[in-house]
């Protein structure tokens, strides 16, 4: 597990103002990583994601048992930062049918005709089990921020500061509803720098395996960097609550942006104190005549 005061330093604190340019993009490159050295990082990140992803795997069986608790995690970022390895990682250990993974696109013509939480409620994930938003509803405070002519028909014609308000407002007290229903939220916006995103483009044009995650929209989408950089900041600012906290993960290193966001997740749930159902005095009595009938020592052998 990775050390909480380490950890913290990854956690948006609720009411703070969010200036992105204070949270690191590569942790290798602090202080304290470069007295551990690159390699023994990488090894320990290893080591995090292996130990997360059993316990992860356990607690889920848990969630599953005790069925008072969903969890949700929302992934955000900027293109390439690498949500769908982080996803793949993270939740290879999970019992597939205890999991369930959402990606959210472009919305369709019906999508735009409600209200803009409308095709995220209906994927949310019932008491038991982990559902992961691959993108989510911020996309609606993000992606149409930057573009604020991709807001449905007849939302409004010239969003102001005070419709994005209204939507931060809107996330909030959906996310407080779940949240009393009993699901944990853990939002993760994984930071990538500039220089780490043109990388991870041009491999995607160097290398034969990788050209088909190449999309010319992607390099459209890079010349907003600014405008996303500030809508994350406002976003994230307006909407890490106690109940949904925001984490920012140093994304340039896949290996420490997937130890971080196991360790979260695993930590996270475990610190729900679920338990296995108990079992009354009378269930234990039936199971107890069950056994009998079936070791033959009863009337009635099965
Ligand atoms: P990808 O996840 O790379 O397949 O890309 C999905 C695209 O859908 C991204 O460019 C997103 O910004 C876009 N997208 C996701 N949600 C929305 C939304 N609510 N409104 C507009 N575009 C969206
Ligand atoms: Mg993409």
């Amino acid at each position: 597990m990775i050390r909480q005061k380490l950890l913290k330093q990854f956690l948006v604190e609720p009411g703070s103002e969010v200036d992105l340019k204070q949270y690191v993009t590569d942790w290798t490159d602090t202080d304290e990583a470069k007295e551990l050295g690159k390699d023994v990082i990488k090894e320990r990140a290893a080591e995090i994601l292996e130990e997360s992803r059993k316990q992860l795997a356990e607690a889920q069986e848990l969630l599953y048992a005790s069925d008072t608790h969903s969890v949700l995690i929302l992934l955000q970022a900027m293109d390439a930062a690498g949500k769908d390895g982080t996803i793949r990682h993270v939740m290879s250990g999970v019992n597939p049918q205890g999991c369930q993974v959402f990606s959210f696109k472009k919305p369709s013509a019906e999508e735009l005709d409600h209200n803009f939480l409308w095709r995220y409620m209906k994927s949310l994930p019932e008491r038991g089990r982990i559902g992961i938003f691959n993108r989510s509803y911020y996309e609606d405070v993000l992606v149409v921020k930057v573009h604020p002519e991709w807001l449905g028909p007849g939302v409004t014609k010239d969003p102001d500061k005070k419709f994005w308000e209204k939507r931060y407002e809107d996330i909030n007290n959906f996310e407080k509803h779940l949240s009393r229903n009993g699901t944990l939220i853990l939002k993760f916006f994984l930071h990538l720098s500039k220089d780490e995103q043109k990388k991870r483009f041009l491999e995607r044009l160097t290398n034969p395996e990788k050209h088909w995650k190449f999309s010319e929209a992607d390099l459209a989408e890079r010349e907003h960097w600014k405008d996303y950089r500030k809508a994350f900041e406002d976003a994230i600012s307006a909407t890490s609550t106690k109940q949904a906290p925001w984490w920012i993960v140093p994304a340039d290193r896949k290996y420490v942006a997937r130890a971080v966001v196991a360790d979260v997740i695993t930590t996270s749930i475990q610190n729900l104190g679920l338990k296995y159902p108990e079992v009354s005095e009378e269930t234990m009595a039936r199971l107890a005549e069950a056994r009998a009938r079936l070791e033959g020592k009863k009337e009635g052998e099965l």
